[in-house]
């Protein structure tokens, strides 16, 4: 094979052929030889520093120890079955234990021989022991590749090892796969990047990160492989944005009318919020360019996102177009329609509520009024996107808490007319900057992040089970003083028995707390018709009811000032967005608002940061980076399977600050060559036209 090359198939590597290139293919996604070259080590193992046995103990994060495998024995019946190897160096022993892959471990492992033991050091009954240890032979004989001091480790599985593709088979192939085409290798990035940014060239990064000369070296190639990584797909973004800007034309909303300076001048109850002013500002400027605006509102809740929404709507009207505003739930819709329509008054413009449970008599007036343009602003549910609902002609759409909507849905209400509308998407759920700037890097994003002046941080405060007493007590005082509060339970799941216990069972408790006549409850679950759910929650809303008994269907958006306090229970079982938005539904008003996280006594590590990042700070954007921390982006809504985060080699929560450096170079780039028709960013015309500028987001919403 004399001209391999990246995209050649990987059967044609020697010491591949067919069968191995098939797991390959099955078990790590590797097609061509390209691939494998991207296919990098997890870890190194540092060739100079080994831990003593005497030395480990529990608390480390890892130890690798040069031993000798003493013996090995499986132990225990079925599901107690497992291997146990003692393990000795000069300093001691102690046991290696395994309860998977126990046959093939077996055959593999050979008694009596030197191996380097890597894994987490536990204890158990005050013996210290790792359990699933990575294992490798031993050899002083066997000149190591290079004689490397940073030895690569390359995850495997079961399977591929069965073919020899255990680290080090994988790392033969590597060397293999380098001297055949690394020299052939083209250099994606241009010159003047690298001089720039100080990185390494392509070829030199690749053979360092696979093989290592020293710590210095492998760092560069990190360094350079990771900024190119997020380089490349800041890139695609950015220049999907801007293909996306020439290609849909907007409305231009180059006045401001009647509808707009008399709300502003005559109905604002408020002055508005330096933020809210600020994305007032950049709404206005955004649609009066002739394309159409696609923009994140990211504020937390209580921001007042509501009215930044509802002036735009109406700068919309100011110019002839309609409006439409799109809520997640019944309930919230209602508020929405609610809460605008006594903002503005009756003479403004005419807004009517859309929903699934409108009736048909007046849904066909409202189909009638839109068609006609009688009908200024529509609010609603899903409901809006059907294809019987047609405008006149419409302008501008508000999407409220965004991450229930997919983009496909998004894309409907686009459809609806031969020019897009501006899209305004509004999310409570603040978006760590790494995450918003590759999620939605090809939106624009404004943030409001600032409260209105006056209110009273929420007092949060942990509460164990066995202090109950005392929140009764509380809730008792509270209630005598006039306010309402929320108890919350967690449905994870709504058709799970034990949670629908928990909530009977709470439910009762409360009952004979706070008996009739003197105290009244209301309770509202996803299950309940929406009739009902409706029902209850007006007479809180209206003051009819003290307590709210409810499970997570309260979480977004709604609104009652009068409720000030908050006691979520299990509060260990949610997650911290979900703590958040939770807490969110008090503070509403003047008064001073608590919120009380009750939990059981056994805590896991990851639910007591939880419960003490939410005690410490109530700033959204803090909690998201936490969030992003504890769970990784993988995790954080909307994002689990959008291929964009599966990354080679960055990482969002670790690589903030290269994620940033390459960004800015884009943006740079893109200010100053913004067709990229300059030779000197050849290569990067290159790659897009091999790659493309779109990624798919059918997966993000
Ligand atoms: P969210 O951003 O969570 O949607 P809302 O728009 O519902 O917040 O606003 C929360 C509350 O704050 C509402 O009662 C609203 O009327 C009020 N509000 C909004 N902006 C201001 C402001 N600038 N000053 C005082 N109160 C405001
Ligand atoms: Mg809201």
């Amino acid at each position: 094979m004399a001209d391999l090359s990246a995209i050649t198939p990987i059967a044609y590597l020697k010491g591949v052929g067919p069968q191995k290139a098939d797991v390959l293919k099955l078990e790590l996604q590797l097609f061509s030889i390209g691939d494998l070259l991207q296919y990098y080590p997890f870890r190194y193992i540092d060739r100079t520093k080994f831990h003593k046995i005497k030395e480990v103990h529990a608390d480390m994060v890892g130890a690798q120890i040069l031993g000798r495998l003493i013996s090995l024995q499986e132990l225990g019946e079925k599901r107690g079955k497992r291997l146990v190897a003692q393990f000795r160096d000069d300093t001691g022993s102690m046991e290696l234990v395994w309860f998977q892959s126990i046959p093939w471990l077996k055959k593999s492992l050979k008694v009596g021989s030197a191996y380097i033991a890597y894994g987490k050091p536990t204890a158990f009954n005050g013996q210290v022991s790792i359990t699933h240890p990575e294992m490798e032979l031993f050899d002083n004989k066997e000149k190591k590749i290079g004689n490397l001091t940073m030895q690569p480790v390359y995850s495997s599985t079961e399977k591929l090892k069965k073919f020899n593709l255990d680290t080090k088979g994988i790392q033969k192939l590597q060397q293999t796969a380098l001297e055949a085409i690394l020299r052939s290798l083209q250099e994606p990035l241009p010159e003047y990047l690298l001089e720039k940014h100080k990185l390494i060239g392509y070829q030199q990064a690749l053979l360092s990160i696979h093989f290592p000369q020293t710590v210095h070296d492998l760092n560069a190639a990190i360094r350079r492989l990771k900024f190119e990584e997020l380089f490349f797909i800041q890139l695609r973004l950015l220049r999907n944005k801007q293909l996306n800007t020439q290609k849909y034309r907007g409305h231009r909303f180059d006045q401001v009318g009647n509808s707009f300076n008399t709300f502003f001048n005559e109905r604002l109850p408020f002055p508005l919020t330096g933020a809210q002013k600020r994305v007032m500002k950049e709404i206005r400027l955004d649609t009066n360019t002739g394309a159409q605006m696609n923009r994140l509102v990211q504020g937390d809740v209580g921001s007042g996102k509501t009215v930044v929404a509802l002036m735009s709507m109406l700068l919309a009207i100011d110019n002839g177009y309609q409006a439409c505003m799109m809520a997640p739930t019944e309930i919230l819709a209602q508020q929405h329609f609610a809460g605008i329509s006594a903002l503005l008054g009756e003479d403004i413009c005419t807004v009517k509520l859309l929903t699934g449970s409108t009736s048909t008599k007046e849904r066909r007036i409202i189909h009638q009024q839109l068609e006609e343009g009688t009908l200024d602003i529509l609010i609603g549910t899903h409901a809006l996107i059907e294809d019987k609902v047609k405008f006149k002609n419409i302008g501008f759409v508000v999407i409220d808490e965004q991450h229930r909507f997919g983009v496909e849905q998004r894309a409907k209400l686009w459809r609806k007319n031969s020019i897009p509308p501006h899209m305004l998407v509004m999310t409570a759920t603040p978006i760590p900057r790494t995450l918003a700037m590759t999620m939605y890097g090809d939106l624009d994003i404004s943030v409001i992040d600032e409260l209105p002046a006056g209110r009273k941080p929420i007092k949060t405060v942990h509460f164990f089970e066995n202090q109950r007493l005392r929140v009764f007590g509380f809730m008792r005082d509270e209630i005598a003083k006039g306010r309402q509060v929320y108890v919350v339970f967690p449905l994870i799941k709504e058709s799970e028995k034990m949670d629908l216990l928990y909530l009977e069972a709470g439910l009762e408790n409360l009952q004979r707390e706070f008996p009739l006549p003197n105290f009244k409850i209301s309770i509202v679950h996803g299950k309940m018709p929406v009739k009902d759910k409706d029902f209850e929650m007006q007479r809180f809303v209206k003051g009819e009811t003290q307590i709210m008994v409810a499970t997570t269907v309260i979480e977004v958006g709604v609104n009652v000032p009068n409720a000030s306090v908050m006691i979520i229970e299990n509060s260990e079982r949610f997650g911290l967005s979900q703590l958040h938005q939770l807490r969110g539904r008090v503070g509403r008003g003047a008064e001073q608002s608590f919120c009380i996280l009750m939990s059981g006594n056994k805590l896991s590590k990851e639910g007591r940061t939880r419960l003490e990042t939410m005690v410490r700070t109530s700033d959204g954007f803090e909690i998201a980076e936490v969030d992003l921390q504890l769970r990784g982006p993988g995790d954080i809504s909307g994002t689990q399977q959008s291929g964009i985060l599966e990354m080679k080699i960055a990482n969002l929560t670790s690589d903030q600050a290269i994620l940033s450096e390459a960004r800015n170079a884009v943006i740079e780039i893109f200010k100053e060559d913004p067709g990229l028709a300059q030779q000197k960013n050849g290569r990067l015309v290159a790659y897009l036209a091999q790659r493309g500028p779109n990624i798919s987001w059918d997966k993000i919403s």
